[in-house]
């Protein structure tokens, strides 16, 4: 089973991510984990894609697309969820050639929707969690909101990625998101297509909800 999965930063997309990757038993393949592991191994593309990040950017194609293909070639047997990738219509045409190059296709597409400002909203008070990056936490969410300044699972130490704090590089991955022409949204259109010629099958859930009305939706979607 293979899966992609689009939303916004903010979306509640790791979230959702999470339920699917363990109901499938997937290889979670994220783009943005990628290059945080390279960042924090201190290896040579680590350091060239943290300048990308830090301000926002797209880290350019020639460094990101074969890194996506050897990670999803790496964990072909057993299928993947796809999760930060593809975000542009070159990355979208280019994931599905090499897919079909090797015969293999995409089960599922799954695209959260919510809006812009809620997403910033949700972004800005997002906390990571030391033991387990699926958990949880916002300060601006009642619902998930953290135990005094911990990890409301698992009482693990939070911390908010830099970039997430950083206003004017949310508002940038946004423009690159939202973007019909040249950005994710455009890459989501390019699997809609596929979707209505019968080569893929896409689930729109509307991520405005709570956590568990999402889930609910996802999981009657899901064959
Ligand atoms: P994320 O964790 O998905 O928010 O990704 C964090 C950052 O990694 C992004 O803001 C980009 O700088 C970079 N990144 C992740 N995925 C991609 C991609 N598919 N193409 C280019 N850059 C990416």
């Amino acid at each position: 089973m293979n899966i992609i999965i689009f939303g916004p930063n903010g979306s509640g997309k790791g979230t959702q991510g999470a339920l699917i990757k363990a109901r499938y038993h997937l290889a979670h393949i994220e783009s943005g984990g990628i290059f945080r592991e390279n960042i924090g191994n201190g290896t040579a593309l680590g350091k060239k894609a943290k300048a990308y990040m830090d301000k926002g950017d797209l880290v350019p194609d020639d460094i990101t697309i074969p890194m996506v293909l050897d990670a999803l070639q790496a964990h072909q047997k057993h299928g993947w969820l796809l999760d930060g990738f593809p975000r542009n219509p070159v990355q979208a045409e280019k994931l599905w050639q090499a897919l079909q190059a090797s015969d293999l296709g995409v089960d599922y597409v799954v695209e959260i929707q919510v809006t812009r400002e809620e997403a910033k909203n949700r972004i800005l008070g997002r906390r990571t969690c030391a033991n387990d990056a699926n958990h949880p936490n916002n300060i601006f969410i009642d619902s998930i909101k953290p135990v005094g300044d911990k990890c409301r699972v698992c009482g693990g130490k939070l911390s908010a990625r830099s970039d997430d704090q950083n206003e004017e590089a949310v508002n940038k991955r946004h423009d690159i998101y939202y973007d019909g022409e040249n950005g994710t949204r455009a890459a989501a259109e390019f699997f809609k297509k596929l979707a209505e010629q019968g080569k893929t099958r896409y689930i729109i859930l509307d991520g405005a909800g709570d956590i568990n009305t999402v889930r609910e939706k996802l999981l009657s979607e899901l064959k």
